[in-house]
């Protein structure tokens, strides 16, 4: 992409209303822009992100053998009354009426479209397990909607649900999930510890939010500071081998580990001092049993290998993709702006020219924007007139992993300039070493 061509509002000033660094640093890149209080539109740049994280999700979610669909947004109120929730959710549900006065909601979760799903077609537990997922636009209408996209009122969730015939399937189902979310967050460059956590609203009593400690979390949260080195499980993890992910999930559950709802003092006090964190944390995933919670009042029933019919049991599991890009900025910036994990990078290179109209300096630059693109890079080329300190700064400030400058100095003595962002150290190498060491 030509940043001439490319449409990337970037604002020199931090934003007065941005209290915490992600929100700043993503107005100031041109990655959203607020078009109502908690309701974001994604610029180009952020787009890109937030698609590199969907892209990840997406496919831990179908390794571990979920299936993916798209519901929806907007819901029968009807369908809500069957689980007795359209009451009991209250105010954070948006509600809304059609041109014959009835009565429907944007969704703030699916639980209730997804077993109506269910039960209109499976009918014996030979079709089970099963787990279908989504990654769709939610509402819910916060109190506090702030700090940008991290607390939004319209946000994107993956949600997953599964269906089970029995509780000792549906754990295994769980585990499925747990192990994909170690492994999701992981790719995505963070290191999220699985916290005994609250079910609320969804209900149930088994659940794990899934936490990134981070000074501006919103959540207190508890635990022990090894869980920090513990590995990811590989990608080869058999998802079909029931005892070995129950391994994983005890390993992952063995130490203490708590949000502020299920914080148990005498446990925490019982660790080390000095392997012990009390900090703040920021949930990026969530995950649920509630076994008949959903099936029996909304009579999702499977017949069982004794003929008997059975309300089918039920995990549902979140993650948010928005609130990622935030959390993923928190985790990872400097002064100078956002330093992207590769994965979730919205280019991979950023190429400047630092004399455009000099016939060396853009021949050069075209042929290393050509090369680049046929290694398969996406590439930012900076082609644009502005100086070259404004250069740099945009280069930090939008955080790619590598930045490649070409000026008419280095090209004299056969020269680019290579920088990893996040190191301090540039390098002068040929253009061809250059291409080399990002291939
Ligand atoms: P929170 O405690 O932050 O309000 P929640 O517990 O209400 O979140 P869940 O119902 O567990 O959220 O939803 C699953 C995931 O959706 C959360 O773990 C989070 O990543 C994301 N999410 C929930 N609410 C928001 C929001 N307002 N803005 C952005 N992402 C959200
Ligand atoms: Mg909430
Ligand atoms: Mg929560
Ligand atoms: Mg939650």
């Amino acid at each position: 992409m030509r940043l001439s061509r490319y449409f990337m509002p970037i604002l020199r000033d931090a934003p007065k209303e941005a209290e915490i660094v992600s929100h700043r640093l993503m107005l100031r890149a041109g990655m959203i822009r607020q078009e109502a209080a908690g309701i974001y539109a994604w610029l180009p740049l952020g787009l890109k992100v937030l698609n590199n994280i969907t892209k990840i999700v997406r496919e831990e979610q179908d390794r571990a053998g979920a299936i993916e669909l798209l519901m929806p947004t907007i819901q029968l109120a009807d369908l809500w009354r069957e689980s007795g929730r359209y009451d009991a959710y209250g105010k954070e549900m948006l509600r809304i009426k059609d041109r014959r006065d009835r009565e429907m909601l944007y969704g703030p979760t699916n639980e209730e479209m997804i077993t109506e799903i269910f039960r209109a077609n499976v009918r014996s537990h030979k079709d089970l397990p099963k787990n279908l997922y989504h990654i769709q636009w939610k509402f819910r209408d916060e109190v506090r909607p702030r700090f940008g996209v991290m607390r939004s009122r319209e946000f994107l969730m993956k949600d997953a649900y599964s269906f089970d015939i029995d509780q000792a399937s549906a754990k295994t189902s769980y585990n499925r999930m747990f192990v994909a979310y170690l492994r999701t967050f992981a790719r995505l460059g963070l290191k999220a510890i699985p916290m005994q956590a609250d079910t609320g609203p969804i209900g149930g009593d088994l659940s794990h939010e899934f936490i990134i400690l981070a000074k501006t979390g919103e959540s207190e949260v508890f635990g022990h500071n090894d869980y920090l080195d513990f590995e990811t499980p590989d990608a080869d993890v058999d998802f079909d081998d029931a005892a070995g992910l129950q391994a994983i999930v005890d390993r992952w559950t063995s130490l203490y580990a708590a949000t502020e709802e299920k914080h148990d003092v005498a446990a925490f006090e019982a660790l080390p001092e000095d392997r012990r964190f009390a900090a703040r944390g920021i949930e990026v995933g969530h995950i649920f049993y509630f076994g008949t919670k959903y099936s029996e009042p909304m009579k999702a029933y499977v017949t069982g290998p004794d003929g008997k019919d059975v309300p089918v049991h039920m995990g549902s599991y979140g993650i948010g993709p928005s609130r990622l890009a935030a959390a993923i900025i928190e985790a990872g910036h400097d002064d100078a702006g956002i330093i992207w994990p590769d994965a979730v990078a919205p280019f991979r290179v950023g190429l400047v020219n630092l004399k455009p109209g000099d016939s060396a300096c853009d021949a050069a630059c075209e042929d290393l924007y050509a090369k680049l693109k046929g290694l398969g890079l996406d590439v930012l080329y900076d082609d644009t007139d502005d100086r070259a300190g404004a250069k740099f700064a945009t280069m930090d400030l939008i955080g790619l992993p590598w930045r490649l400058v070409v000026g008419p100095k280095g090209l004299a003595s056969g020269v680019v300039e290579l920088k990893r962002r996040g190191s301090s150290a540039p390098e002068q190498l040929s253009a061809e070493s250059a291409l080399a060491a990002l291939s």
